[in-house]
C-alpha cells in the first residue's frame, strides 16, 4: 500500500467505539489517521491538511450536514457521510450537500475501506483551476496561484484562502461571519474587521476593486463571471 501511506483520512466521529474500528482498519491500509470528536474539533483538524473526511452525521455540537456545508463552500476534499438515517430523502440530501457518498451503520468496514480507497483515487488528479471573466482573472488552488490578465498576484495564505471562498462562492453573498468562519476558523473570536482588512489588501493587490463587491449591511460578493469549461 505505498500510494496510500502518504494519505490522511479525518475520522468526525463522537462515538468512541466507532471510531477506534474506523482507525484501525485505516491504520492497517497505511493511511495516517486524524481524529476529531465534534465538528469543532473536526474543523481544527482540517489544518493539517487531510486527504479525506469520514464524517458522522450526528455529533454533539453540530449537525454533520452543516460541517458537510461549512467544509464544502472552501475545500474539494471527499466526504463520505456515515449515516444511521434509512430514508432515501437523507441520503439524496447528503449529496446534495457536497457529501461524496456515505455509508450507513451499521457499516462493514472493509465497505468503508473499498469507498475510501476509490474516492482517493479519483481526487488524486484533481486540478482545480478558476477561471474568470474569459481568463482575465485565473485562481489556482493547488499552487496558490492568482493571475490578473496575465499577471502573476502574490497574496498571503490568508488573503488567498478568502478569495478562493468567495470565488468558489460565486453565486451567493457571504456575510461577514461566514468569511471569518471559513477562512479564520470556526472557534475565531476576534474582532471581525480583521475581514475588511484582509479584502482591502486583496482588492489593492488585485489591482480590479470591483472584483468583490461589498453588499452593505450583509457582507460580500464576488463579483466576476464564471467561464464555461
Ligand atoms: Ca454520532
Amino acid at each position: 500500500m505505498v500510494t496510500s501511506l502518504r494519505h490522511k483520512v479525518l475520522i468526525i466521529e463522537d462515538e468512541e467505539k466507532i471510531s477506534d474500528i474506523i482507525s484501525i482498519y485505516l491504520l492497517r491500509e497505511g493511511y495516517t489517521v486524524l481524529k476529531g470528536r465534534t465538528g469543532a474539533e473536526g474543523l481544527k483538524k482540517m489544518r493539517e491538511s487531510p486527504d479525506l473526511i469520514i464524517l458522522d452525521l450526528k455529533l454533539p455540537d453540530m449537525d454533520g450536514e452543516d460541517l458537510c456545508v461549512m467544509i464544502r463552500s472552501d475545500s474539494d476534499i471527499p466526504i463520505i457521510m456515515l449515516t444511521a438515517k434509512t430514508h432515501e430523502d437523507d441520503r439524496v440530501r447528503g449529496l446534495l450537500i457536497g457529501a461524496d457518498d456515505y455509508v450507513l451503520k451499521p457499516f462493514s468496514p472493509k465497505e468503508l475501506m473499498a469507498r475510501v480507497k476509490v474516492r482517493l483515487m479519483r481526487a488524486g488528479n484533481g486540478q482545480i483551476i478558476l477561471s474568470f471573466n474569459n481568463g482575465g482573472l485565473l485562481i489556482d488552488k493547488n499552487n496558490h496561484e492568482v493571475k490578473v490578465h496575465g499577471n502573476s498576484v502574490s497574496l498571503t495564505p490568508t488573503e488567498f484562502k478568502m478569495l478562493y471562498v468567495l470565488a468558489k462562492n460565486h453565486d451567493k453573498v457571504l456575510t461577514r461571519l461566514q468569511l471569518t468562519n471559513i477562512v479564520l476558523g470556526y472557534e475565531f473570536d476576534g474582532y471581525d474587521r480583521t475581514i475588511d482588512a484582509h479584502l482591502k489588501n486583496i482588492r489593492h493587490k488585485l489591482g480590479q476593486p470591483d472584483y468583490i463587491k461589498t453588499v452593505y449591511g450583509v457582507g460580500y460578493r464576488f463579483n466576476c463571471t464564471l467561464d464555461e469549461n
